[in-house]
């Protein structure tokens, strides 16, 4: 079929046909029909049947200023009529040095400079190369293993998912498991039975160091962390733990990463979360998602000035970071990006702020419902999690994902789930308003 004969009705036969999509099991590879969108606007989309639904995850986790922005798509080609690409490699582009200077100016500490990529695989597998060049040209080279937590996403690409801690996204696939250190993830719902949250959090911590002891921290080149796991099932870590686990990073010369994937850009009611929410200056930032909202593939890296200044300072000057993407600083990405930053500062990131609070409070409503293990979240990231019995917490496991099941049944009355085997995270665009809210959470409570 040419483009032209195959119309939207055609879409779901000719993906079943030619299209891999992302995360297929091996029994429906590349024969796949999965719900057909055909339009956006504001926090709604439409599917291929015309029903309009309340886009719940944002796309996935990333439209963050909402659907149908006719002034991003005026800045998208305004931008490839002026300069659609250029070579990274030996000549540069205006918006990415103007992206940099303002994400540089909302980055905590001395986090100084961008490296741009194309999403937040490439940009936390570019932290990861970073760290092994860094080490390598200080004459450190034994010091690469990399610590990540159980409930983590860090990305697809090999070194990116070989940081996961999430059942599914590893088992049928091999990884660098040789280096990378496990910890647990900082669930707070899952600690062990009558210890309190304070205790939990030194838990944490006392594994934090006993792991390094174990393994020697003269061998850990980083930790990476998501400040508050997402698609683990929104992990919003006990008060305290981040802060002192940069603490320990920093006591033994460990690169703290924060992948801010999904919480920078608003979602937390701030550009960066590390800074402004959790009171961290990590080494490394990880963004990508929300920097577009969605609009422009993009993601990128911030570096520590202090790591730059010790590169700049070493004995190796000539040593090459042997690292860059074809669509490394993007312009048409970048140029988005400001715009969709500006948008940002000039009144997306106060609303998100003013109205997470009625969003956590609406959707706790949920833990009414007897299937309804725990809600909980932060800022305008929430979980509700299904549980077999609220003694035990076992995750309600029925024929299907208990996600998928209530997704399926939201989506007949309007609202797109984020289906996590047994849990449903929400993430609606920061544009979202209580009225909204309200009806998001009313299907909801109606499809679990
Ligand atoms: N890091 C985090 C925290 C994520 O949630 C994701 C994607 O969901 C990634 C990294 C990978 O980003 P991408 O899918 O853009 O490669």
């Amino acid at each position: 079929l040419r483009a032209e004969t195959a119309g939207p009705g055609d879409a779901v036969e000719l993906a079943k046909g030619h299209l891999v999509q992302p995360w297929p099991f091996a029994g429906s590879v590349g024969a796949e029909a999965r719900a057909l969108i055909g339009e956006g606007d504001g926090i709604y989309i439409t599917d291929g049947t015309g029903k309009k639904l309340i886009d719940g995850p944002a796309g996935m986790w990333c439209v963050n200023i909402g659907h149908r922005r006719e002034e991003l798509a005026k800045v998208m080609y305004n931008q490839a009529m002026a300069l659609s690409y250029n070579t990274p490699w030996y000549t540069m582009n205006a918006p990415s040095a103007e992206l940099a200077m303002r994400i540089a100016g909302h980055a905590p500490g001395d986090l100084s400079h961008v490296f741009f990529t194309t999403g937040g695989s490439s940009a936390v597998e570019t932290a990861l190369r970073f760290m092994q060049f860094y080490n390598n040209v200080r004459g450190r080279p034994e010091k690469k293993l990399i610590m990540s937590r159980g409930g983590a996403y860090h990305g697809s690409t090999y070194l990116s998912a070989s940081l996961n801690g999430r059942p599914r996204t590893r088992d049928w696939m091999d990884g660098a498991d040789d280096l990378v250190v496990k910890l647990s993830s900082p669930d707070p719902f899952r600690r062990p039975a009558g210890m309190s949250i304070s205790a939990f959090a030194d838990l944490l911590v006392d594994e934090f160091r006993d792991t390094l002891a174990r393994v020697g921290a003269d061998r850990i080149g980083a930790f990476v962390g998501e400040p508050v796991q997402a698609s683990g099932g929104v992990i919003v870590p006990p008060d305290g733990y981040l802060t002192r686990i940069r603490e320990i990073c920093r006591d033994n010369d460990i690169l703290y990463v924060s992948d801010e994937v999904v919480t920078a850009f608003g979602r937390l009611g701030h550009v960066f979360a590390s800074g402004d929410v959790f009171g961290i200056d990590p080494d490394m930032i990880t963004f990508a998602k929300g920097v577009t909202s969605g609009y422009f593939p993009l993601g990128g890296v911030i570096i520590s000035e202090r790591l730059l200044e010790e590169l700049r300072r070493s004995n190796h000057p000539d040593a090459m970071f042997g690292h860059g993407l074809t669509y490394t600083s993007h312009p048409v990405g970048c140029a988005v990006a400001l715009r969709n930053l500006d948008i940002l500062e000039d009144s997306v990131l106060a609303h998100a702020r003013e109205v997470a609070p009625y969003f956590q409070a609406q959707l706790k409503t949920l833990e009414e419902v007897p299937l309804v293990g725990e809600v909980r979240g932060l800022g305008l990231m929430g979980c509700v999690e299904c549980v077999a019995d609220r003694e035990s917490k076992d995750p309600l496991q029925l024929d299907k994902d208990v996600g998928k099941r209530i997704d399926a049944h939201c989506h007949e009355l309007g609202l797109l789930v984020r289906p996590l085997i047994n849990m449903c995270v929400m993430s609606p665009p920061l544009i979202i308003i209580r009225e909204q809210i309200d009806d998001m959470v009313a299907i909801l409570r109606e499809g679990i």
